[in-house]
């Protein structure tokens, strides 16, 4: 009986029981590589600049504008607004036959400031954020906070702006009630706990010299002044972001995890650019790699996937705009995005047999959406097939999930967005813990397992 379970059972099974300690060597030598990138790149902006140095180092070029078509082994890149990039190896055979595609998204959820963001209050100076994607307001508060962007000025410079990530630099945070005094607010809804308008930054607390109103708040705009050559006007054509100021670090007694901000979805990201990074001979198909923004809020915009910025980028390696549609229908996308890893504390929001769990490999997800898999793109059982068969040939860790149980919510990826494009998509990424957290958990062995599936994607053309 046991043979024949064995033999007819979908049994999956812990990755630690099945790779060997070479392997293990592989998994820790890639997460050391991949947690220097998330450390390094708390911003999309920051995201794109890693990356291209990553991609300078292994010897691709920008794309030129008047560049027409892709050589077999060419390795390119374009950066779309400083924001999104896209790279690409030559294949083979010609971009008509369709190109093999990863996609992941490099922006996160985080505070953004907003366009007139300083006041004073109580003698305390404070900057108002607008949060940018889905957060759990009342974890932003009682923690170490940096500040991260770019402010435009007047006359067409643009300044870059880092506080808090140098050790010797201050770091901000947003306050929150003491228990002692929060009676009224511990009765309230968690999404009610912490009031959007309420996550100010405490930003300052020593007035200017002198007499008058607003000194603490002129003691900060002068500080920035010195620093960034700035006034409270700039603060109009800025972008500011505000992140945790955590470290990236193993977790667990036995190091076996990552935290760190951001991991949704720069471990996907750093996966699929590390993969088409070692790309060292020409593919059999032009292997391509998207790292966009915006997709925490819908992926609108121009640096977005649902920017046309792809189309013309694709454009650009077919040599001829009008050959897009022709090599879009016979692409293939992995849509590489996390997934909501199986946490035994929280397990009643799960369908155990259908969950991704820690360490069980990259998550294969042939759907998202929510309810009737509302706003999925739903991969056939064809791609699905192909994915899984790729897979097993490389020597891929795999699981196939699901996220949460029927009705308990949902959530989407760039999928739908190649698949309305005439490309064959699904989703595949890692498991993460306490996913859209300032501090989020991963598995090292699933990060190993989704960059090994993208480069046996990237291989098998
Ligand atoms: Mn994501
Ligand atoms: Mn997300």
């Amino acid at each position: 009986m046991d043979e024949l379970k064995k033999e007819l059972f979908y049994q999956p099974k812990n990755g630690y029981d099945l790779v060997d300690a070479k392997e293990c060597v592989a998994i820790e030598d890639y997460c050391r590589g991949y947690m220097d990138f998330l450390d390094n790149a708390r911003t999309e902006r920051e995201a794109v600049r890693e990356a291209v140095a990553l991609a300078e180092a292994a010897g691709f070029k920008a794309l030129t504008d008047d560049a027409k078509g892709i050589a077999p082994g060419e390795k390119v890149y374009s950066v779309n607004r400083g924001k999104g990039l896209m790279l690409a190896v030559g294949g083979r055979r010609p971009m008509t036959d369709g190109c093999v595609i990863g996609a992941a998204h490099i922006d996160a959820p985080r505070l953004d400031l907003k366009q007139n963001p300083l006041y004073e209050d109580g003698e305390l100076a404070y900057l108002r954020t607008h949060y940018y994607g889905g957060i759990k307001k009342y974890q932003w508060t009682a923690i170490p906070l940096e500040l991260h962007g770019v402010v435009c000025l007047k006359n067409g410079e643009t300044v870059n702006v880092v506080v808090g990530r140098d050790p010797e630099d201050p770091q901000l945070v947003i306050t929150d009630l003491l228990p002692h005094l929060a009676q009224d607010q511990m009765a309230k809804n968690a999404s009610k706990l912490i009031e959007g308008e309420k996550l100010c930054l405490l930003a300052g607390s020593v007035p200017y010299a002198g007499e008058g109103s607003d000194r603490v708040k002129l003691a900060v705009m002068s500080i920035l002044n010195d620093k960034y050559g700035i006034t409270e006007a700039d603060f109009i054509s800025a972008e500011l972001e505000v992140v945790p100021a955590f470290d990236v670090r193993e977790l667990g007694l036995d190091r076996s995890m990552i935290g760190g901000y951001g991991q949704d979805d720069r471990v996907c990201s750093y996966a699929e650019l590390k993969a088409i990074l070692e790309l060292d001979e020409a593919p059999e198909r032009t292997a391509v790699c998207i790292l966009a923004d915006k997709e925490e809020i819908g992926s609108d915009g121009v640096t977005g996937m649902q920017s046309q910025a792809f189309e013309r980028f694709i454009g650009q390696l077919c040599g001829d705009p009008a050959a897009v549609q022709a090599c879009f229908s016979h692409s293939f996308c992995v849509s590489a995005d996390v997934t909501a890893a199986l946490d035994p504390l929280y397990a009643e929001v799960s369908e155990k047999q259908n969950a991704a769990r820690l360490n069980y490999g990259v998550g294969l997800c042939k759907f998202t959406g929510a309810r009737g898999k509302s706003g999925a793109s739903d991969a056939s059982a064809e791609v699905v097939g192909r994915i899984r068969r790729i897979c097993d040939d490389a020597g891929v860790l795999w699981q196939m999930c699901e996220m949460g149980k029927v009705d308990q919510g949902g959530g989407g990826t760039v999928a739908k967005f190649m698949a309305s494009r005439d490309i064959d998509v699904i989703d595949a990424g890692v498991p993460v813990l306490s996913m859209h957290a300032p501090f989020e958990t991963t598995a090292k062995l699933d990060c190993y397992m989704t960059y090994k599936c993208m480069k046996a994607v990237y291989t098998a053309g």
